[in-house]
């Protein structure tokens, strides 16, 4: 592929200010949404424009920040949620990150149902955010964690988070992640917008604008090679309450954590029967792992795996979209959360040769020799 160095306008002669925000904060959950669309310099191509949607931006670094005040403040209204309840939620790790800095702020004790295989950073900050983490056998897989936290909230009378279910996800996208978007490309083009799904509330949430607001942007829904369940055309059982009543056959283990439990969840559903994409594009994990490594070495942005992989789609839409088209990538989260994982294989705490080389090219300040 042709890479442009396109470098971004050299810095003016005026050193930069800021303002502030110009007003002050009550809580952390008011700081939740309104994250940067950010230019890509150098990995796009030159006959295009690429922007990437920072979630890291939110107070607990993820795009399931957004989910998490919702369905609290839903629950609160509509009486499900009572004073001091514990709430409980399965969840691969952002949406307990942000649940558990949600109910921290409120007053409300959290457990977290998660299977074994997820990063330690995800249950490190639940608990040092006040969680209580149920770990669950890697070999249940998605469907294994989602019945503990049902036998749980049912055992308990607690209040169950659904976020694969409840109508609070995508609506949040909707009134958020959506309105940020047709906001800040108000006047100018939008021709392709990348996602992936783990609930699909991102995919079906802002579908609902896109598709009304910008109908001449492109919806591209992408998913993991090894768990392409949207492209395998199988519907996916649901039980009465609409979660899922089997696993769906399609699914395989994949890297791409945040991504395709194994099931195909309601709320992506949504976005599924109302036609919500243009194209479906499946990408292998390793690919998510390269370009999440490029965007921090190249453009400074650093976010997770599915970030990595919603980009590598975006790369593919580039390469074959007309002159002049903008697309924009959703970066759902941090790499920070995925320091144990494969995203940081070769990222070593000794000195490499190269390291240690520059350390002995000047006289002062050397390592001694490791005991
Ligand atoms: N990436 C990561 C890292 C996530 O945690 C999630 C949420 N599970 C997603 C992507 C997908 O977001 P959504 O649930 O809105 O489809």
């Amino acid at each position: 592929m042709e890479m442009a160095y396109l470098f971004p306008p050299m810095s003016s002669s005026a050193p930069r200010k800021t303002t502030g925000q110009g007003r002050l904060y009550d809580s952390i959950v008011d700081t939740i949404g309104n994250t940067p669309c950010i230019r890509i310099n150098q990995l796009a191509p030159k006959h295009v424009t690429v922007y990437v949607k920072a979630e890291f931006f939110n107070p607990a670094a993820s795009v399931k920040d957004r989910l998490a005040i919702s369905i609290i403040e839903e629950a609160e209204r509509s009486g499900a949620l009572k004073p001091g309840q514990t709430v409980v939620e399965a969840t691969s790790g952002n949406t307990g990150i942000g649940l558990a800095m949600v109910c921290a702020a409120k007053g409300y004790p959290l457990v977290v149902t998660m299977a074994d295989s997820f990063s330690i950073e995800r249950r490190k900050l639940m608990r040092f955010l006040g969680a209580k983490v149920v770990l669950t056998p890697r070999a249940a897989k998605g469907m294994g964690m989602y019945l503990k936290a049902k036998e749980l909230a049912d055992k308990n009378g607690w209040f169950l988070a659904r976020q694969f279910e409840t109508a609070a996800n995508a609506m949040i996208h909707e009134n958020t992640t959506g309105r940020e978007i047709m906001a800040d490309f108000k006047g100018k083009k939008l021709d392709y917008f990348v996602t992936g799904y783990g609930t699909g509330g991102t995919f079906s949430g802002v579908g609902r604008v896109l598709r009304k607001e910008s109908p001449q942007t492109k919806i591209i829904l992408s998913e993991p090679a090894s768990a392409a369940l949207v492209a395998s055309g199988t519907a996916q059982a649901r039980g009465a309450d609409h979660g899922p009543s089997v696993g769906h056959p399609a699914w395989a283990a994949h890297p791409i954590q945040g991504w395709t439990p194994d099931f195909i969840p309601y709320v992506l559903q949504e976005g599924l029967d109302k036609k919500f994409y243009d194209q479906l594009i499946s990408i292998p994990g390793p690919a998510g792992i390269e370009w999440s490594r490029k965007l921090a070495q190249k453009e400074g942005i650093f976010t997770g795996i599915s970030g990595g992989a919603t980009f590598a789609v975006a790369m593919q839409i580039a390469e074959k979209a007309p002159a002049g088209s903008v697309i924009l990538a959703m970066l759902p989260d941090t790499g920070e959360r995925y320091m144990t994982t494969p995203l940081f294989e070769g990222i070593v705490e000794l000195m490499s040769p190269e390291e240690d080389a520059l350390s002995k090219s000047t006289p002062g300040y050397q390592m001694p020799p490791p005991a």
